[in-house]
């Protein structure tokens, strides 16, 4: 390989930035993602608009945008360059979608944006997300959106991320006001007030300051909000947390940014910090050590199957996070699990509706490959072999279904649905003890509507799922497993891996079964 190639796929690797929004519905993820496309190039190749003019455009705006350019923001992965940087965001659904899709998605990720709703604080869908970014170690910085709108004291708010989370927190700015009343920011970095203002308040305004004791800013907040203010920063100077880059890339202090979305308000400044503080692709784990982005040989896993995205063509698509060297077209690389060379021909990104062809991509970036039903979650694509990336983890489902099959007869269909299924990651499938009755678990109710679906159009079974009161699953490590102390209001079920999982009816009964089984570890994920 020449120098040339290594410096290239080096300068690729650093302009980099992979992360995922995650939050609870209505907190404004849509909106800030809408905010963050307008700063990139998803924009520039429109040619409207350019840097901080992007906050004059009005929803509708956008929706003429997205139409002329084919973006939608509810793509899988959105991309575009800032800067210098090239940013993907991948997307998390919530809502209806949510599901076991969206943790897996977060695998893909090297950072994470939590975004709050300054007046519901952490809520839990929130709390579920950043639990799997926590395990993974990854960075995650915090917006705390609505400002403009009357929320909760930002001690409050930050109290509340240590509290519930277990995370730290160094604010980068500090609002003055709040609500109504709100006037902007105070950038403990830069040592500027942002002011939020205008007839619309559209209009943002920089003025840079010698510090919050510049008398300047008693002039832009008034007496009123500048004692608050000064009061505010000198406790956090005193008692808060230190600004520390290593503690930020370990996930174990998060930087925090107070903003409005739908304003536009905070957002480039978080966009900008972001760019400098988040990480670029990171070495990932495999059977073979870590794999270095920079290494030149591609590699990359498969985190999530979607079947029928066009229904028209009942096609697949499996989305591969690309993990190391340089993608191309209509390469051959080895599918590791089943040992054998396949071709890429006709990858696609998912900005554009009508799918781009991709012709190249670097670590970081996601690309779809048409999946003729031969890729399962995990699997390892990668040039010349010889590795495999740790498996995915299995998340703890939430909801429990019985299912059996209407019609007898098609038993051997259903059981080769149900292991395909399972395989892909549609569901997780469960056993009952002595009578094998089987119970699927999902994260969200679309997992099995979708298994439903599927099972009918492409096994030719109807099925029929009865609802079960279980809530949680916890997988339980131990020598002495004793299934008659999980009879009240929980049950004994094994995993496709024969691993024994006890289902609890609410938390009540997960804590009795605890305290009764003190030598028994109550795992979330599979062991
Ligand atoms: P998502 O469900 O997280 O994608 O949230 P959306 O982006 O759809 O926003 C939910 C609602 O909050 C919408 O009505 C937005 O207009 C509104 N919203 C988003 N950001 C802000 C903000 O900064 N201030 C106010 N007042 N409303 C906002």
């Amino acid at each position: 390989m020449s120098i040339g190639t290594t410096g290239k796929l080096q300068e690729e690797v650093q302009k980099r930035r992979t992360f995922a929004i995650i939050s609870h519905p209505d907190a404004g993820k849509t909106t800030l993602t809408e905010k963050l496309l307008l700063f990139g190039g998803a924009i520039r190749l429109a040619g409207t608009v350019k840097g901080r003019k992007a906050n004059r455009h009005a929803t509708s705006d956008w929706m003429e945008i997205e139409k002329q350019r084919g973006i939608s923001v509810t793509s899988s992965v959105m991309q575009f360059d800032y800067n210098g940087h090239r940013v993907n965001i991948l997307d998390t659904p919530g809502h209806q979608d949510f599901s076991e899709d969206t943790y897996r998605t977060l695998t893909a990720a090297d950072s994470a944006v939590m975004l709050i709703d300054s007046a519901k604080g952490v809520e839990a869908q929130t709390k579920k997300l950043f639990q799997v970014c926590r395990q993974r170690g990854i960075p995650i910085f915090t917006f705390i959106n609505k400002l403009d709108r009357e929320g909760q004291n930002p001690f409050d708010l930050l109290e509340e991320l240590e509290q519930v989370l277990g995370i730290r927190s160094y604010p980068m700015n500090w609002p003055i006001g709040m609500g109504k009343q709100f006037c902007g920011v105070y950038d403990r970095k830069l040592t500027q007030v942002e002011l939020f203002q205008g007839d619309d308040h559209k209009e943002i305004s920089v003025r840079k300051v010698s510090g919050y004791d510049d008398p300047v800013v008693k002039e832009i907040a008034g007496e009123y909000f500048y004692d608050q203010l000064v009061q505010d920063l000198e406790l956090l100077d005193v008692a808060g947390d230190e600004f520390d880059y290593e503690k930020i890339r370990a996930g174990e202090l998060t930087p925090v940014f107070f903003g409005s979305a739908i304003n536009n308000f905070g957002v480039q400044t978080f966009l900008e910090n972001f760019l400098q503080l988040a990480p670029s692709p990171t070495p990932r784990k495999s059977t073979a050590g870590l794999v270095d982005p920079l290494n030149e040989k591609f590699s990359g896993y498969i985190f999530k199957i979607q079947a029928n995205m066009n229904p028209a063509h009942r096609d697949r698509i499996a989305f591969l996070r690309i993990c190391s060297g340089k993608f191309e077209r209509g390469m051959s690389v080895k599918h590791v699990r089943v040992g054998k060379d396949i071709k890429l021909a006709q990858p696609q990104q998912f900005l554009a509706q009508d799918r781009d062809i991709v012709e190249d991509a670097y670590p970081g970036d996601i690309i779809g490959l048409f999946d003729p039903g031969i890729f399962r979650i995990g699997d390892t694509l990668c040039q010349g072999g010889g590795l495999e990336f740790d498996e995915l983890p299995t998340f703890s489902p939430e909801l429990f279904s019985k299912v059996t099959v209407k019609n007898a007869l098609k038993h051997k269909q259903f059981q080769k649905g149900v292991d395909q299924l399972t395989e892909e990651g549609t569901i997780q499938v469960f056993k009952t003890i002595g009578f094998e009755d089987m119970i699927l678990g999902v994260v969200g109710q679309l997992q099995f509507e979708v298994f439903e679906y599927r099972m009918k159009a492409e096994y030719g079974v109807e099925v029929q799922l009865s609802r079960m009161s279980y809530q949680f699953a916890r997988w339980l490590v131990g020598d002495e497993i004793d299934p008659g102390k999980f009879r009240i209001n929980s049950q004994l079920v094994k995993d496709k891996k024969e691993n024994y999982v006890a289902l609890f009816e609410n938390e009540y009964a997960l804590r009795t079964a605890m305290e009764k089984n003190p030598n028994l570890k109550f795992l979330e994920m599979a062991p």
